[in-house]
């Protein structure tokens, strides 16, 4: 599973005149105390890059500042500041110690929502090169990208007779290390390199069409303040874990013990493609009585994330409470903990850390505790009884007014 997501921030935002003057364009709001570069990091970490590498150049200390060290959603976030620019190339070989053997690029100024674990499957042989494609009605402004099959036959300028409908570059990339071969210096990586790349059949594309918006112009940057507050809030599938997920087998946190539910796997997919926040809230008493640790459980939920990224999937949050009124590590020795399900302190958590939109938002679990916790926490809950979890979840995703 590919954890390493570089994020180019080094750019000067000319295009923005006097608002990026002395302010890096990523680190401007797009909502009340929320930067843009927040939520292109946010959707990162949900799928499940860990690390972040943000490479830095023009004002790089206010990056640093505001970002280095952090940690966002589960993942830390490492600052790199370029002494000066050199191409989004020679950024990367900067960067070349500190590089995965595969990672995925991308812009800070640009989103670009699609399922990037699925985008980030499989890497093989075949290519050192993966970008996702977007088709615009306006291909002009941006150049053009042809292909056949998967392959990548060429790259067209931006040049005021191209025609759309038109595939362009989505400005994300999955990279094998072998890419820095081919750079000897300053350089950019779409104009220098990626043709190249076709030369050797090395490059390939996959196609999406979700919610595109680069931020990089005046008018951009206003309709980034408009959409990206509708598109950052989402309903959200809350699970259960045991007995939904993995089959209950009684204090479960060893990864060799994990068994998925029958159709957990696709309807967690089917969550995903729906635009939907997958996240789970689970009891873990076993915490409280000494069984296993909050490490161990985490570890566990690696497991479930490393096995749903190979089709693709993932859990955007977990959220574990391991108090219990039995236990016998003080510190988790509590009755009646606000986060402990039948209470809903878990989901109000999650409503505290991401953008939800609690009235298409539900809740699976196969006790009445969790449904109790749904109901409390505003939202529908739903009991899972043996029936066929993959439909269950598909019917009340399409269940949105
Ligand atoms: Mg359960």
């Amino acid at each position: 599973m590919i954890k390493q997501a570089i994020i180019l921030v080094g750019g000067k935002g000319t295009r923005l005149g006097d608002l990026t003057k002395a302010t890096p364009k990523p680190l401007l709001e797009v909502e009340s105390g929320i930067k843009f570069l927040d939520v292109v990091i946010e959707n990162f970490a949900r799928f499940g890059f860990n690390d972040i590498i943000l490479l830095a150049g023009f004002c790089g200390e206010q990056i640093a500042e505001a970002y280095k060290g952090k940690n966002i959603h589960g993942a830390k976030i490492r600052v790199i500041i370029e002494p000066e620019p050199q191409g989004t190339g020679g950024a990367l070989l900067f960067a070349r110690e500190f590089l995965d053997n595969w990672f995925v690029v991308a812009n800070g100024d640009s989103i670009f929502d699609f399922n990037l674990r699925e985008f980030a499957k499989d890497p093989s042989d075949d290519f050192i090169a993966r970008l996702a494609l977007r088709q615009v009605p306006d291909p002009a402004r941006y150049g053009a990208v042809t292909i056949e099959g998967d392959k990548i036959t060429a790259f067209l300028e931006k040049d005021p007779s191209l025609q759309g409908p038109a595939l362009i570059n989505g400005g994300i990339y999955l990279l094998s290390r072998n890419v820095l071969d081919l750079i000897d210096g300053p350089c950019s990586i779409e104009a220098n390199i990626f043709p190249k790349l076709v030369e050797m059949e090395k490059i390939e594309g996959q196609e999406y069409n979700g919610y595109f918006l680069d931020m990089g112009l005046p008018d951009s940057y206003a309709q980034s303040q408009r959409e990206i507050p509708v598109w950052r809030k989402k309903p959200c599938l809350f699970l259960d874990r045991d007995g939904v997920i993995n089959v209950d087998k009684g204090y479960t946190y060893k990864p060799e013990d994990l068994s998925f539910i029958d159709g957990i796997e696709n309807g967690i997919m089917a969550a995903n493609e729906a635009g939907y926040y997958v996240i789970v809230v689970t009891n873990q008493a076993g915490v409280a009585r000494g069984y296993y640790t909050l490490k161990d459980t985490d570890t566990f939920h690696a497991e479930i994330q490393e096995r749903l990224a190979s089709i693709g999937a993932h859990i955007d949050a977990f959220y574990s409470c391991p108090y219990h009124k039995d236990g016998i590590i003080p510190e988790y020795t509590i009755d009646n903990h606000p986060d402990r399900k039948p209470n809903q302190g878990m989901l109000l958590k999650a409503f505290d850390d991401w953008s939800i939109n609690k009235e298409n938002s539900f809740l699976i679990g196969d006790k009445d505790h969790d449904i109790t916790a749904a109901e409390r926490a505003g939202i529908k809950g739903i009991l899972f009884k043996g029936q066929n979890l993959e439909q269950l979840i598909k019917e009340n995703l399409n269940a949105k007014p």
